[in-house]
């Protein structure tokens, strides 16, 4: 249930509302807009269905939501909602360049890996430390080692970072030394994390499961915002599909749906939907143009030695080239929605 307050209502008009609703056992969500206040009530609706909302001062109407996930829904929040992490922002309009390596390998490389992005157009440092590999042999990553030279990394070179946390225990650890906490595909559903998430202090990143529905990748993301963080990105990375030519399949179609259920920002995985560097470029194109709002991408100064991903990683000059190519696609996708 949102109840819509009218254009100019008062402070006090908005905090009687939130009071009836917090008195019939709810919470409240509020959303206020240069001309809108909207107040979500996050609970059972039937208990303030039953109010007389017509007769409550300040109220234009009450309106049931529809959807399952309530926070995270369009109609809760009609205007686009803006992420900011560390002063760099994802949504409202712009297109946002997050990269870097799959993982923090060393010292050496990681601040080699922040000046290839920093250079070339990119805004957020990523690199993985607890990395979630299929095989219990294949390089798990540096840990809270690599968490520190990510950080290292990040601040030498004026980049925000980015990484993915596994366990309830990396977060603190994470939240420590990063400003963004990613949770990773196999994660997308792992209930416990997305709360810990959502009591963290910091932007999230929420990548898709690859066998994740949208609805389900909407209603992990109402976890995090249920439990009070309101900065949260979604990501489409690739889902599995029969197809074994790429990794996985880059679902395009993701996106503009996404945007249209929901306010908060949506990015996508060009490098872990295609599997292989070659057709990051044009997933990447795709991605842009179908509305999304940013871009995760693997970059390597030398994938032929990369711990891990190496196939997918796109060189530091492919990423120049594309970082200018994509502005110029998203350039004519904004002139196209004005
Ligand atoms: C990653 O971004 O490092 C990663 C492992 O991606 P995903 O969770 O989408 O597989
Ligand atoms: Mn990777």
């Amino acid at each position: 249930m949102i109840i819509i307050m009218k254009p100019g209502a008062s402070d006090a008009q908005v905090k009687h509302v939130i009071e009836r609703i917090e008195a019939a056992g709810l919470k409240t969500h509020v959303s206020r807009g240069d001309e809108l206040t909207l107040i979500g009530c996050i609970g059972d609706e039937a208990k303030v269905e039953r109010l007389n909302w017509s007769a409550t001062p300040g109220v234009e109407r009450a309106e049931r939501i529809t959807k399952p996930w309530k926070i995270a829904s369009r109609q809760m929040h009609p205007a686009a909602s803006v992420v900011d992490v560390q002063g760099v922002k994802i949504g409202g309009g712009r297109l946002t360049f997050l990269a870097g390596p799959c993982t923090v390998e060393g010292r050496e490389m990681i601040l080699k890996g922040a000046q290839v992005v920093k250079e070339n157009g990119g805004q957020i440092l990523r690199g993985g430390a607890f990395k979630p590999r299929t095989s219990p042999y294949d390089f798990q990553g540096l840990g809270e080692e690599g968490l520190k030279l990510l950080s290292e990394a990040g601040k030498k070179y004026g980049l925000p970072t980015v990484t993915e946390v596994r366990t309830l225990a990396h977060v603190p650890k994470a939240c420590e030394h990063c400003d963004m906490l990613q949770i990773g595909a196999r994660n997308m559903q792992n209930y416990d994390l997305l709360r810990e998430v959502g009591q963290a202090r910091k932007p999230v990143l929420l990548k898709r499961g690859f066998a994740a529905t949208i609805k389900e990748l909407l209603l992990a993301a109402e976890y995090i915002l249920s439990a009070g963080n309101t900065q949260v990105v979604l990501c489409e990375r690739g889902i599995r599909t029969y197809e074994t030519a790429t990794r996985f399949t880059f679902d395009v179609s993701a996106i503009p749906v996404l945007k249209e259920q929901t306010h908060l920002p949506v990015i996508f995985d060009p490098s872990h939907a295609a599997g292989k560097a070659s057709l990051v470029p044009p997933l990447a194109r795709a991605g842009v143009a179908a509305g999304a709002d940013g871009l995760i991408v693997e970059v390597h100064h030398n994938p032929e030695e990369a711990l891990c991903d190496g196939d997918q990683a796109i060189l530091p000059k492919v990423f120049k080239a594309l970082v200018v190519e994509l502005k110029a696609i998203h350039g004519i996708i904004k002139q196209r929605s004005v």
